[in-house]
């Protein structure tokens, strides 16, 4: 049998007259003759011509749309339009069969991506998602190879934690008690010293904490993991279960911490321009159909691509929570009560309303938003001279809102501890993360990126539950 080849590379390749082997799914079969096979290897199908004459009946019945099958025989020119290659199949077996009364995935009725959530299972089968996964892919191994390339060590951070440290959100409870009949303390509560690990454990819900730990001695981390919120957002950039990107770095002020996150987005959107172009063409194909749907005035003024080129090309905006504030301010929404949340002055949280108005209408570009007043962020970012604000920094990107939260550390230990105690986070229970502050202190910076809101801006898809194989959402957990 001859080699078994993948049909991107049949179709990429200048060559022909050569005999190869191809598997993959049946996408569809025109004339008794023509079959489209996709392998996953790339969105283009490769057209496999049958002599139907001499095929048996039965198994010319068995091609349907779904069916996986192996083929050999020659690749040569094609005549048709479309491809320049075709296989001419010599052999032609059937691998798995596929019911065409009940394969939900027919070419002629176009499912919504609603319809295909519930199906997700088969999804992958699809164009958009074929495009969209090979892409996930692409673009994580571009977050390694960035910071492989500037030095940082992947550091691996625990999924199970004792403590809500961050206090970043509601949290999954992990346990092996029996929930029917738990034991109990005196008191009557749940006692969980009989638990697992001894202790009440959760989920991570952000490996920041350990992973500075890391960089008071590595010098330069990351991580990249999933991590979990409890949190009943049921919006459309939210998940219960994503994936972060969490660099932290011994040494870096928050400017330096901004050119770092600035230098890390755009080097993904380069990598996946270079090497995702196809799958990208596609995606920008589809938001363009999607995009004459709507009304003139909510059509969006660039392409996927443009977009793409416009926020590699461009210098993110840089501006304080304060200047932030006067602008939204003074802006029309807020004058004519058009926020659902108007702002009246400073302190106030912003709401992603605000964020895609700074982003989206006024500046046009994304935002690096800084020195946010201490009250609406978290105890361990760095507390300005004023007193009043913190050296947080969130980068806001257009149709995403918030895709980078981070901040310069607080190191001080006096400091810190008395965040804490203004903020109510246990001090005792967090005495190993205060002992890099006890023990070689030295100003330290860190950033999280989500990893699906990342591929929502790439992709250019407005669910995130379109980015990730098997979303977890409240009340959704199939597959
Ligand atoms: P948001 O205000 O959007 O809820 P956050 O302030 O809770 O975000 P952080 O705790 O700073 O977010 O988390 C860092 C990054 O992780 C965010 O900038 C965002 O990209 C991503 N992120 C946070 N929560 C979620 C979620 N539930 N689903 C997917 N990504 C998330
Ligand atoms: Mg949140």
């Amino acid at each position: 049998m001859s080699q078994r080849l993948k049909v991107k590379q049949i179709l990429s390749d200048d060559k022909s007259h050569y005999e190869a082997t191809v598997k993959g799914w049946v996408r569809s079969f025109r004339n008794n003759q023509f079959i489209a096979l996709n392998d996953g290897s790339t969105n283009n199908n490769l057209q496999i011509v049958i002599d139907a004459e001499n095929t048996d009946a039965a198994l010319l019945k068995r091609i349907t749309t779904g069916a996986a099958i192996s083929a050999t025989g020659q690749i040569i020119p094609s005549m048709g339009k479309g491809q320049r290659v075709e296989l001419k199949a010599a052999t032609l077996e059937i691998l798995g069969d596929c019911d065409p009364e009940k394969f939900p995935l027919q070419l002629k009725n176009k499912p919504s991506l609603e319809y295909l959530r519930e199906i997700a299972h088969l999804r992958f089968r699809t164009n958009t998602f074929g495009a969209i996964f090979r892409i996930r892919h692409s673009l994580a191994f571009a977050v390694h190879k960035f910071f492989n390339e500037q030095g940082f060590v992947y550091l691996h951070t625990p999924i199970v934690t004792a403590s809500d440290a961050e206090g970043a959100g509601e949290m999954f409870r992990v346990t092996t008690l029996d929930m029917q009949n738990p034991p109990r303390t005196e008191a009557g509560d749940i006692d969980y010293k009989e638990d697992f690990f001894g202790r009440s454990t959760n989920l991570t819900v952000s490996g920041q904490l350990e992973g500075e730990l890391g960089a008071m001695a590595l010098g330069e981390i990351y991580t990249f993991g999933p991590t979990f919120r409890a949190e009943n957002s049921n919006t459309a950039r939210h998940l219960a279960e994503f994936w972060m990107i969490e660099p932290e770095m011994a040494f870096y002020a928050l400017e330096d911490n901004m050119d770092l996150a600035e230098a890390f987005i755009k080097s993904l959107i380069s990598y996946v321009l270079e090497h995702n172009r196809e799958d990208l063409d596609f995606l920008a194909n589809r938001l363009a159909e999607e995009e004459k749907q709507k009304p003139q005035q909510e059509r969006s003024e660039m392409g996927l691509i443009e977009k793409l080129e416009f926020v590699l090309h461009n210098e993110f905006v840089r501006i304080t929570y304060t200047e932030a504030i006067s602008i939204l301010k003074d802006s029309k929404p807020n004058k004519n009560k058009k926020f659902q949340y108007l702002i009246e002055g400073w302190g106030a949280d912003l709401q992603s309303e605000h964020e895609r108005y700074l982003v989206e209408k006024h500046f046009k570009k994304p935002v690096i938003l800084t020195d946010y007043p201490k009250e609406i962020k978290s105890f361990y970012m760095k507390l300005n001279d004023d007193n009043k604000t913190v050296r947080a920094m969130d980068i806001l990107f257009p149709g995403i809102g918030e895709i980078v939260g981070g901040s310069q550390r607080e190191e001080d230990y006096e400091k810190l501890v008395q965040r804490m105690q203004e903020m109510h986070v246990p001090v005792e229970e967090l005495s190993w993360y205060l002992d890099t502050r006890r023990f070689g202190t030295a100003p330290h910076s860190g950033f999280g990126l989500g990893f699906e809101r990342m591929m929502l801006f790439v992709t250019g898809m407005t669910n995130i539950r379109d980015v990730i194989p098997f979303p977890r959402t409240p009340k959704n957990a199939e597959f």
